[in-house]
């Protein structure tokens, strides 16, 4: 069992530390609550303030996030999010895509690693994705052509590129990882993941102490649902899937500015919320990277053991970890032992 590695850490002054905190949707404030509990009992030097996330509309009628929660960020730097929900086909664009394109949160880092005592169709997985958060798929451009015709527009630039693959490598290095590996469709995509993947492997050039394989996207899919072994980085959900799915998936959304977003992989869960049945495990996992990223390794450790002896010993889990605790008992549960 492998702990949750940070992405670059960066250096932050010591004593108590302001982090905005954006609860989200649905589940979102009974797993902020859990996650600012089980931080009270760790004594953290964290505090917390507190900002919605709302679409408005700003000046031109163009959506953009509420200027308070704009302003928390662009003092403290750091944030913690719970999950937002998306209207499907009409109404506000997502606010993920705002609020990562507002504060250009290019890198989005997930690490999916086993946890032990918790069984799950694959164990020992210890892998990382980085996705590109701000172009391709996610560049959210979308024209009706003509009735019935709708174009989206996967937009890759060089710089992003660049970027991304840069990140990769420095973040292989810096958290003792030995390969990347570049996820692909430049098969079919010539143009655009053509470019994506010879950025890839300028860069790799420039990082010679890492390996750097390449991959089309479906052979990805197929070698890590057969647990082929030498990924370290690599994609996606489907990543998540292997380790017992988006309950227990932390992630971070790391900027070209300073400022870093971290959150939990799933979404708000309507189906359970306002019930005291989520797991606050994703969150929790994402306020340990957050930790980590701040240089509070200590805390985190702490954290994240606690979090992990409560899945272990079995005795208190939530339904979706195949118990019967409330989200409270589990958080009780993992403040006990903080
Ligand atoms: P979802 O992740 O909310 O739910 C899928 C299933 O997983 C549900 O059965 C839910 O009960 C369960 N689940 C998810 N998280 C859980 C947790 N912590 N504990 C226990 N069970 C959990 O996915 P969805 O239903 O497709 O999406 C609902 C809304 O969330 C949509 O509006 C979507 O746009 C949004 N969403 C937001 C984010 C985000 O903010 N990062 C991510 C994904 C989806």
């Amino acid at each position: 069992m492998g702990a949750i590695k940070s992405p670059q850490p960066r250096t932050f002054s010591r004593g108590i530390q302001t982090v905005t905190l954006i609860p989200g949707d649905g589940i979102g404030p009974e797993i902020s609550t859990a996650v600012m509990k089980i931080f009270e009992a760790a004594k953290a030097p964290i505090q917390w303030e507190e900002r919605n996330v709302t679409a408005i509309k700003g000046p031109g009628g163009r959506w953009m996030i509420p200027p308070e929660a704009k302003e928390s960020m662009d003092k403290n730097k750091i944030g913690l999010k719970g999950p937002l929900k998306t209207p499907i086909a009409a109404g506000h664009p997502s606010m993920n895509l705002l609020l990562r394109k507002t504060f250009d949160l290019y890198a989005n880092v997930r690490p999916c690693v086993s946890i032990e005592g918790y069984k799950t169709p694959y164990t020992d997985v210890d892998l990382v994705t980085i996705r590109e958060n701000t172009e391709g798929e996610y560049s959210g451009i979308e024209h009706l052509i003509v009735d019935g015709v709708v174009q989206s527009i996967k937009l890759i630039t060089e710089e992003a590129s660049r970027r991304i693959a840069e990140y990769a490598f420095e973040y292989a290095r810096n958290n003792q990882r030995t390969s990347v590996t570049a996820v692909h469709k430049a098969n079919i995509m010539r143009m655009s993941d053509g470019l994506f993947l010879r950025k890839c492997r300028e860069v790799a050039e420039n990082y010679k102490d890492v390996k750097f394989t390449e991959m089309y996207l479906d052979t990805v899919c197929l070698n890590v649902l057969q647990v082929s072994p030498g990924f370290d980085l690599g994609f996606s959900d489907l990543c998540a899937g292997l380790i017992g799915g988006l309950g227990v998936t932390p992630s971070g959304n790391i900027g070209a500015h300073g400022v870093a977003i971290f959150e939990s992989v799933h979404g708000t869960a309507p189906d359970i919320a306002g019930k005291d049945l989520a797991n606050p495990t994703a969150l929790l996992l994402s306020a340990v990277m957050m930790l980590r990223h701040m240089g509070l390794h200590g805390h985190a450790k702490k954290i994240e053991t606690a979090c992990f002896d409560t899945i272990r010993e079995k005795k208190v889990l939530t339904k979706d970890l195949g118990g019967n605790s409330k989200c409270s008992e589990f958080t009780a549960d993992i403040c006990r032992r903080v």
